[in-house]
């Protein structure tokens, strides 16, 4: 299982990789979940929780990094099984009570095509079970005995949020993907003027490594770049 360590000795776990990724964060403060993959991986996740030495009722709280089906399929049932408290972005609490999320816009022309399709599929393959949330982010929240901060990083979807820890390590769910070698943009985007905002604040944080929502961690010089290529194309325009 992949593990990164923060120099003041605050433990991520990738216990979900695969299709979607999700982090256990682990101080002595508490134990932290963000985001919890498809309903199809909720064993794989039990199973990965449990083999670190840990019980999934000693999750004490559920950050999402927002609420596209593939990040909270399993929310009801965690918060059923550990009594965990769950934390979304105020601009999707909404969605999380009905069970559904807007798909985002395809960002390149053949995601584009893939999107439509699947809106007319319907709602059904990319709802979830409604879960009810116990705090909202409004702005930047600072839960400081766990040394996380949560900064609003919209553009992916308009809740989306970046889960930074001890300013130096940061889980961004969509608003980049490590997916691809040279570039995190990602394939869908609600508005990708807001996203591309996101990254500079991102880049205003300490944080030299950035672990997405699918694929692997983006090292800072990486999404530097991009976040120059791609302010300077909007500027343009
Ligand atoms: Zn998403």
């Amino acid at each position: 299982m992949k593990y990164w360590k923060t120099k003041n000795g605050i433990e991520i776990f990738q216990v979900l990789n695969r299709r979607s990724n999700s982090y256990l964060i682990c101080s002595e403060n508490g134990n932290t979940l963000v985001d919890t993959g498809r309903e199809s991986a909720y064993k794989r996740l039990q199973k990965n929780i449990r083999s670190l030495n840990l019980k999934p009722e000693n999750i004490d709280l559920l950050i999402l990094t927002h609420t596209h089906y593939d990040h909270c399929q399993n929310a009801f049932k965690i918060k059923e099984q550990t009594s965990c408290k769950v934390i979304v972005s105020e601009r999707e609490a909404e969605y999380s009570e009905h069970g559904f999320t807007p798909l985002p816009d395809g960002t390149f022309a053949i995601t584009r095509f893939i999107f439509d399709l699947g809106k007319r599929i319907g709602q059904r393959r990319f709802g979830y079970k409604p879960f009810t949330t116990d705090m909202l982010v409004t702005g930047v929240l600072n839960l400081e005995t766990l040394r996380i901060t949560l900064i609003p990083t919209a553009g992916h979807s308009k809740g989306s949020v970046s889960v930074i820890i001890d300013n130096e390590i940061a889980i961004v769910g969509d608003a980049l993907f490590g997916v691809f070698a040279k570039s995190v943009f990602p394939p869908f985007a609600d508005d990708t003027n807001e996203m591309i905002n996101s990254w500079g604040k991102l880049l205003k944080t300490g944080c030299n490594t950035f672990l997405p929502g699918h694929g692997h961690e983006i090292k800072r010089e990486l999404l530097q770049k991009e976040y120059e290529k791609y302010s300077q194309r909007g500027r343009k325009t």
